[in-house]
């Protein structure tokens, strides 16, 4: 099999525990609604120490290039729940970074899921009192505080929301080199791979993963990102231009087109991190038919975006495909955090 050599992909952290498991739904259980498709489960809620998640692999590339720059602090944001933070809380903690984060929100009287463990591992929360869903807002609190550091001769280095930049995304195109190998050693060909997408990232670094991995001749699934923010399912940002410029960074061949992304804007639900129907009834469904644990935010209508495909019978029978777990796991213990409990 013709390879790309992940070590090629650009300086990274050691830190992810990778490769992460690919396991299969036993077809067993609810025959029915598999309706004979081999479903598999990207075990990426299984990235790392201090709950894991997608974010992981981004962090990996984020923190080298920081290191390289030479930065002493990091300075991230995040909706209240954010996992991103928690987990550059845990990395940055790792590699000896001072780590600042801006959150959504007012501070709380007891810190709860993804903000409990963010303190515990020694970040500093910043409580900007914005809204849940206006990234912007977060964005201009976090440049306050990194002129603060800088006031103080303190190097920083920021990352963005959800950490996708094309340094970031980089974790995806490694973790789409990562999946085509497992699935050859598995004798697995999926037809598709599903995943929850906010801030595009992880939809763009796999897009410029699959791109790489076609000009080598081999065959690609559909990658399909489950729209969980408004932003992502109105074309924000554009993941082309995302996916193509961590091509570029990467040094690696293939284009994507506009025509490659494909995002599913059904099951966000009201709005971003706000409960949705169908999400909690993935939620249910996965915990009780496969021992998976979702998160309301994003794995949960991520997953409803797999079993919607599987009840209108998007895939046949014998077919396979992959649902990538991006994590949250942590945020099932916040307040409203779980539809049952
Ligand atoms: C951030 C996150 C996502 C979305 O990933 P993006 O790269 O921001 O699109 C999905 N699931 C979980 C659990 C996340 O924390």
């Amino acid at each position: 099999m013709a390879r790309i050599d992940i070590d090629d992909i650009g300086p990274r952290l050691a830190a992810p525990w990778l490769p992460t498991p690919l396991t299969r739904l036993d077809p067993s259980v609810d025959p029915d609604r598999l309706g004979g498709v081999h479903v598999w489960i990207k075990r990426d809620d299984l990235t790392g120490p201090a709950g894991g998640g997608n974010k992981a692999r981004k962090l990996a590339y984020l923190l080298a290039d920081a290191r390289r720059q030479g930065a002493a602090a990091i300075v991230t944001v995040g909706a209240a729940q954010s996992n991103h933070c928690r987990m550059t809380a845990a990395m940055g903690a790792a590699a000896g970074f001072e780590v600042h984060l801006v959150l959504a929100g007012d501070k709380p009287d007891e810190l709860t899921g993804n903000q409990r463990l963010s303190a515990l591992l020694g970040a500093q929360l910043h409580f900007s009192g914005a809204d849940d869903r206006h990234w912007g807002e977060l964005e201009i609190q976090a440049e306050i505080v990194v002129d603060q550091l800088r006031a103080d001769g303190v190097e920083v280095y920021r990352i963005p929301v959800g950490g996708s930049t094309p340094t970031g995304c980089c974790g995806y195109v490694a973790g789409f080199i990562e999946l085509m190998q497992q699935c050859h050693s598995l004798g697995v060909s999926p037809t598709a791979v599903l995943h929850a997408s906010s801030s595009g990232g992880t939809h763009a670094g796999l897009l410029a993963g699959s791109a790489a991995w076609r000009t080598l001749g081999h065959d690609t699934p559909a990658i399909v990102g489950v729209g969980v923010a408004r932003g992502v399912i109105g074309g924000l940002p554009d993941i082309a231009e995302l996916a193509n410029a961590t091509l570029q960074l990467a040094g690696l061949p293939g284009t994507v087109s506009d025509d490659d992304v494909m995002v599913d804007g059904r099951w966000i639900g009201d709005d971003y991190a706000v409960p949705s129907t169908t999400g909690d009834a993935a939620i249910v469904w996965a915990a009780r038919n496969a021992g998976l644990i979702l998160d309301r935010t994003y794995s949960g209508k991520g997953f409803a975006g797999l079993l919607g495909g599987l009840d209108e019978r998007e895939w046949t029978a014998g077919q396979e495909v992959v649902f990538i777990h991006t994590g949250g796991l942590p945020a099932v213990f916040a307040p409203n955090g779980s539809p049952v409990g």
